[in-house]
Order: C-alpha cells, then sequence, then structure tokens
C-alpha cells in the first residue's frame, strides 16, 4: 500500500465537526476549544543500536481533549509518523471515548520509525527510550497508552515495565493492551475486530442480511484486519478480498479465513517481531491490487489499513453499498460527500473500530481495582456497549436524517459539550 496522502490529516479531521456542530448539543466556545490540541509533547529518543552505532529517533504525545477524563489513545510506530497524524488521531480518540460514553479523553503518540528494520532489542530499547522521555507525560489517571499500528502486546509489556521501574511502583493501569501475564485483559487482542462484528450483526437485523449471501472485501490483514475476517466468515459470510502490505487476492467463492491466518502467521518466524510475509502467498487465487480490493464488487467494505485510502479520485468507484471503517480515517472529506450522494452507508472509524479502546477501558478498570474478569465477561460486557452505541448513533441518523459519521459526532460532540458545560465558565 502507498503511504497515506496526507498533506494535513489533522485539518481534514476537524473539518468534519462543523457539519456535526448543527445537530449536536454544544456551544460555538466548546467546539472552537475542540480545534486545539491541549498538549503535544515531542521528544527525542537516542538508541544504542546492535552494531554500536548512535540513532536518534524522533517521538510524540499528544492529548487532544481531558474533559471527559485521562486522555487514552495508541502509539504507533511507522515511518509516515507527523505531527499532524499524531494530532489527528488524538482527536479521533476524543471522540471515538465520547460516542462509547467511556470515561477518557482522547491523546496519541508514535515515533516515526521503521519498525521492521530494527532488531528485537534494538526495539525494547527504543520503546523503553521513548517512556523516558515521557514518563512525566503520562500516568493512570492522566494519559494511557496502548497498541496501535505495528505495536503490540511486548511493547506494551516493555513500556509498563519501564515506567513501573522509574516511579519505582508497579502500575499495570499506566498503559493498556499489555501480556496477558502482566495485566492484560482477555479479548484485548481480538477486541477492534469484534467490536466491528458486532456492530455488522446489528446492521445484519436491521437489513434482514442472510450471512451466507454477503460477499465481503477486507482491506488489511494485520491484527484488526484477522479477527474481523476470522469473525464473520465463522458466521458464514463470504470473505471473497483480501489483501495487506504486499498486495492482495480475490477468489469469489470465499476464503478460507483460518488457513489464511495461518499463512500469514507462518511468516512471522520465531523471535521475530512483524510478520515478513504476505497474506496472499500460497493461497490459489486472482492476485489484486490494494486499489483493486477497494473497488470490488461486494455488499461490505472493510478499510482496515491506513488512513486517506478512499478519496476523491477512487470513491466514485467504490461499489459496496456498505463500507464499515475498522482503519483510523480511511476515508477523506470529499469522499465522505461523495459517498453519502451515491447513498452508501458508512459506519464510521469512531464507532466502528471503538471496540479496541472499549477492552482498553476494561483493562483499566481491571488493573485499577486489582480483580479480573474472564473472556465471557470481556466479550458480553464489549456486545452490550457496541450494539447500544450502535444503535443510539443509527438512531439520530435516521431521526435527523444524516449520514452515521455526522450523526457519531453529533452524539460525541453532545457529551463533551455536556462535559464543558459543567465545568462552569471560568474553565
Ligand atoms: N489504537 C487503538 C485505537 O485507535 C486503541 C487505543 C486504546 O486502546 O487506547 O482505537
Amino acid at each position: 500500500m502507498n503511504a497515506p496522502v496526507s498533506t494535513d490529516l489533522f485539518s481534514g479531521a476537524i473539518a468534519r465537526l462543523d457539519k456535526a456542530f448543527q445537530y449536536a448539543d454544544i456551544d460555538a466556545e466548546a467546539l472552537e476549544r475542540l480545534k486545539h490540541p491541549k498538549q503535544i509533547l515531542q521528544v527525542s529518543v537516542p538508541v544504542r543500536m546492535d552494531n554500536g552505532s548512535l540513532k536518534v529517533f524522533t517521538g510524540y504525545r499528544v492529548r487532544h481533549d481531558d474533559t471527559r477524563g485521562p486522555t487514552k489513545g495508541g502509539l504507533r510506530y511507522s515511518p509516515n509518523v507527523d505531527i499532524s497524524e499524531v494530532k489527528a488521531l488524538a482527536f479521533w480518540m476524543t471522540f471515538k471515548c465520547a460516542v462509547m460514553n467511556i470515561p477518557y479523553g482522547g491523546a496519541k503518540g508514535g515515533i516515526c520509525v521503521n519498525p521492521k528494520e530494527l532488531s528485537r532489542m534494538e526495539l525494547e530499547r527504543l520503546s523503553r527510550g521513548f517512556i523516558e522521555q515521557i514518563a512525566d507525560f503520562i500516568g493512570p489517571e492522566t494519559d494511557i497508552p496502548a497498541p496501535d499500528m505495528y505495536t503490540n502486546a511486548m511493547i506494551m509489556g516493555w513500556m509498563m515495565d519501564e515506567y513501573s521501574k522509574i516511579h519505582r511502583r508497579h502500575t499495570p493501569g499506566v498503559i493498556t493492551g499489555k501480556p496477558i501475564p502482566l495485566g492484560g485483559s482477555q479479548g484485548r487482542e481480538e477486541a477492534t475486530g469484534r467490536g466491528a462484528y458486532y456492530c455488522i450483526k446489528e446492521l445484519e437485523k436491521k437489513r434482514d442480511w442472510e450471512p451466507k449471501t454477503i460477499r465481503v472485501a477486507v482491506q488489511g490483514f494485520g491484527n484488526a484486519g484477522q479477527h474481523i475476517a476470522r469473525l464473520l466468515h465463522s458466521d458464514g459470510y463470504q470473505v471473497v478480498g483480501v489483501s495487506d502490505s504486499s498486495g492482495g487476492c480475490y477468489k469469489p467463492e470465499g476464503f478460507d479465513i483460518p488457513s489464511l491466518i495461518q499463512v500469514k502467521n507462518e511468516s512471522r518466524r520465531l523471535q521475530a517481531v512483524y510478520c515478513t510475509g504476505s497474506v496472499c502467498e500460497a493461497i490459489q487465487s486472482k492476485a489484486i491490487t490494494n486499489e483493486e480490493l477497494l473497488e470490488l464488487d461486494v455488499d461490505i467494505l472493510v478499510p482496515a489499513a491506513l488512513e486517506n485510502v478512499i478519496t476523491a479520485s477512487n470513491a466514485n468507484k467504490i461499489k459496496a453499498p456498505v463500507i464499515v471503517e475498522v482503519a483510523n480515517g480511511p476515508i477523506t472529506g470529499e469522499a465522505d460527500e461523495i459517498l453519502n450522494e451515491k447513498g452508501k452507508l458508512v459506519v464510521p472509524d469512531i464507532l466502528a473500530n471503538a471496540g479496541g479502546v472499549t477492552v482498553s477501558y476494561f483493562e483499566w478498570v481491571q488493573n485499577q481495582q486489582g480483580y479480573y474478569w474472564n473472556l465471557d465477561e470481556v466479550q458480553q460486557k464489549l456486545h452490550t456497549m457496541m450494539a447500544r452505541e450502535f444503535n443510539h448513533v443509527y438512531d439520530w441518523m435516521v431521526e435527523k436524517k444524516i449520514d452515521m459519521r455526522t450523526a457519531a459526532y453529533a452524539v460525541a460532540l453532545s457529551r463533551i459539550g455536556a462535559a464543558i458545560a459543567s465545568l462552569g465558565t471560568v474553565q
């Protein structure tokens, strides 16, 4: 996949607010506050490489808004990380937490690095060094990081350990998405995919879908993409197109998703942190590009990779009537207008991919109380919350005759607006 065409992702992200404002219960001053991130931290992380040389990496942590609670959001490792991207991602987290009605504000962070070029030891030194630099900025009651693109449970474990060492107390609640033996939650790994799956299950009821007849294409076969494909496949949905950064494949009769997941994960050699192979390797199917995957004639399209993949130049070619945004920000504002005009239903990222942060919230609750839940409890609570908020947003969409993204933003804005109003005018 190509790098996102983000000139200024943050400006694009906040442009969505003005449209939702007219349907939300929030005053203009509160709206203005939300157009500016609360705090931005940029750090330089020196890392001793395995060959003895020193490399300095640039990292960021942005806290967008903390009116509704401590700020929450992932850390990504990618060569595309820049301040505009991190600001946009932090902004989306504020709205994601509000739309799910979980008591957090939004934040995000990242390091500009190609993590696949680092050895495991270099990755650990970089991760611990980054925490050393941001240790006074984060904390279980202030700002709580989590995994995002190219970061995982192992990295969260190192980070929690480093923070605990610096502060001289065991602090599992400082970060979520940890390995289960270090205070991670059951069900966190699959949570983003499972949350999106619950959204589709609600839509299935509304549209009377017979899963066997519904064709799905999934762009991106990382953590989120794999789990949503697996869950839909096990319900009988036909997943006919999949892709990853090396390209895609298409099979009209549908893929056997468990074997695709096995192929993808087999490519992760012992000790290697990242998969090296492509999902389409060793599978009999038609090779397609990532661009072609988006344009497949399917019933549900799931972009689960990068931001800005559906733009003004390809929006007209999208055939799927339903798009479920599992990636953050895969559709640009201009593309949104085109899709809306064509009557497509877009289940927006701040709702569709909110399962991850929701189970992160469960993990933090368990850490803070020192009492742990089983997988059933986690899945049931996630299901209840996803179904409730999906239907809440859907009802706003129908009632106010607006698109689902505007409805989700209006719901979130009203909740944030109520919190800001409760602070009084001095704040
Ligand atoms: N990185 C994920 C997201 O974009 C999860 C954030 C979290 O768990 O705090 O929603």
